[in-house]
């Protein structure tokens, strides 16, 4: 017999800003949490916010739609904009400490594809761990959030409502039943052999959602940062956007700068023009690195980059440090609208997880943080109006109850095709050769739970990107190196609803 628990309030999924938004936005709550650190921790570069006497809402929305491949919903964009200052406030109030000039006023970083300085930082480069450091000070003194550690494996339904979760420790199953449910599980960027993100994002809300018939959305854009730290490290250190913005520059072995080749901005230009150039280099039998000697006080503004660079024997101000593009960012996910509502009642999507279209096709750096503190507000908010107690029989897929958590091998033979053929330059035999390749190994990886949430994103992302015959932000197809204008649209998967069986 599955242990059964009733929550009396609603239960969010995963504790990054986005989870931890929402849960202090509600009267009361539960969060639910896996061991591992999600992308937050992580955050290097900053938030973005129109700021500054020179900027305003307007223009940062008009940056981060015009990087986005036209597939950004213009609403929600303006809702992430408009919300920037408030979202800066509210997490200086709860004691965030962000960097400052002598006179007190907040400094503003430059990153790609911005027209001003607007990125808010902390510690130079370590923003996401004092977010993080804040809004977890501000739960823990909370009376009225609960926060529980498990990690969940799939979703609960009751009378077509998502009614809860399923969690698993070992081989042990608990039901966590509540009145709404909101998944806050971070992004996908360990489908891909190289990757900037920790090893908990998995994309394992993603999948569950699609599980139970929740509808997907634009699976197919996957962001490439273009300077992860090339030397042998998983995940692969991240170079912050930051570093381009304060002069440093990318070059080839000789030192030779290559980004003014490829687009009039150089090496502010948008991430998916950097990461592909970075490639290009490659292919080419060259190199790229990242020359940041001529950036000032170098260790003190970026003690992060500092430390991954040194535990690899390199001194930024004293050598060139290998750069790689590596999967960063997920723009696809959990269709969500601007509340964070998903096709399925009683379910919530919020931060990386969901795919609201306010980046479209590709993001804008630094708005992804914006966006868990904006979204998680307004998820918290509308939550407040819709519960439903679960009265009725719990149900869950099978597969919750019987497999075990860990993958074998098969995942890093997956993760390798998705980074060889799925990865920033896509041809259509490429995207048949991983289809076929991912299909062979689907009945080893389906023996874990690990491996079934490869198994069907990376399928889903494979055949999204099939279907899009065209190149667009963060998707580029070699074979159709042009945005078609008919394709102008987001892409909507609506998953067939895996069989459920009666539980608890
Ligand atoms: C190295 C790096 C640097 C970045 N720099 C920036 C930056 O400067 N600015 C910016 O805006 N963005 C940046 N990003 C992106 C940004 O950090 C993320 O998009 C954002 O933090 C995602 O927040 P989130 O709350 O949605 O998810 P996360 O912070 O990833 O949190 C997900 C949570 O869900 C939990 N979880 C996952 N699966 C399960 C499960 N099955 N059961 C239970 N819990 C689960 C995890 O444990 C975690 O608590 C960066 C990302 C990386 C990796």
């Amino acid at each position: 017999m599955t242990n059964v628990t009733h929550l009396d309030a609603p239960l969010i999924v995963g504790a990054g800003v986005a989870g931890l938004s929402v849960a202090l936005g509600l009267d009361r709550s539960f969060t639910v949490t896996a061991p591992e650190m999600g992308s937050t921790w992580w955050a290097q570069g900053g938030i973005a916010a129109a700021l500054s006497s020179d900027d305003s809402p307007e223009l940062h929305a008009s940056d981060t739609l015009s990087v986005s491949g036209g597939l950004a919903v213009s609403k929600v964009v303006e809702i992430l904009t408009d919300g920037g200052a408030a979202a800066i406030e509210r997490l200086v109030s709860l004691g965030a400490e962000f960097d400052r000039d002598d006179e007190g006023n907040l400094l503003l970083g430059q990153e790609g594809g911005h027209q001003t300085r607007r990125v808010v930082h902390a510690d130079g480069d370590a923003t996401g761990a004092e977010v993080m450091r804040a809004l977890t000070a501000a739960v823990d003194a909370s009376e009225t959030i609960e926060s529980l550690e498990g990690r969940v494996v799939d979703l609960v339904i009751v009378d077509d409502r998502v009614a809860g979760v399923v969690t698993a420790d070992g081989k042990k199953r608990t039901i966590l039943l509540a009145p709404a449910v909101v998944l806050a599980t971070g992004g996908a960027g360990r489908l891909y052999a190289r990757t900037t993100n920790p090893v908990g994002v998995t994309g394992d809300g993603i999948a569950m959602a699609g599980r139970v018939g929740a509808r997907l959305a634009d699976m197919e854009f996957v962001q490439f940062h273009p300077t992860a730290l090339l030397a042998g490290k998983d995940p692969m250190p991240l170079l912050t956007e930051a570093l381009r913005g304060e002069g440093a520059k990318l070059v080839d072995p000789h030192g030779r700068r290559f980004m003014d080749r490829y687009h009039p901005k150089a090496e502010l230009a948008p991430r998916d023009i950097v990461a592909r150039a970075i490639f290009w280099q490659y292919d080419r039998g060259s190199g790229a690195y990242l020359d940041c000697r001529n950036v000032l006080n170098f260790h003190e503004r970026f003690p992060t980059v500092t430390a991954h660079a040194l535990s690899v024997g390199l001194d930024p101000t004293e050598h060139l440090l290998p750069v790689s593009p590596a999967a960063h960012y997920y723009m696809g996910g959990i269709d969500a609208d601007a509340n964070g509502r998903t096709s399925v009642a009683g379910l919530w999507a919020v931060g990386e997880c969901s795919s609201t279209g306010v980046h479209g096709a590709n993001r804008l750096a630094s708005n992804s943080l914006l966006e868990g503190l904006v979204f998680g507000a307004r998820v918290a908010a509308d939550v407040g109006h819709d519960q439903v107690d679960p009265a009725g029989q719990p149900m869950a897929p099978k597969e919750a109850f019987d497999l075990p958590l860990v993958a074998g091998p098969a995942l890093e033979d997956l993760r390798q095709i998705m980074w060889d053929r799925v990865g920033l330059i896509r041809t259509g035999d490429g995207l048949w050769e991983a289809r076929n390749h991912i299909l062979e190994l689907d009945s080893v990886l389906r023996r874990t739970v690990a491996g079934r949430v490869a198994a069907d994103l990376s399928l889903m992302v494979v055949l999204a990107a099939l279907r899009r015959s065209e190149s667009r932000g963060g998707h580029y197809r070699a074979d159709y190196p042009e945005p078609d204008p008919i394709q102008e649209h987001r892409t909507l998967i609506d998953p067939t609803q895996v069989d459920l069986v009666p539980v608890g």
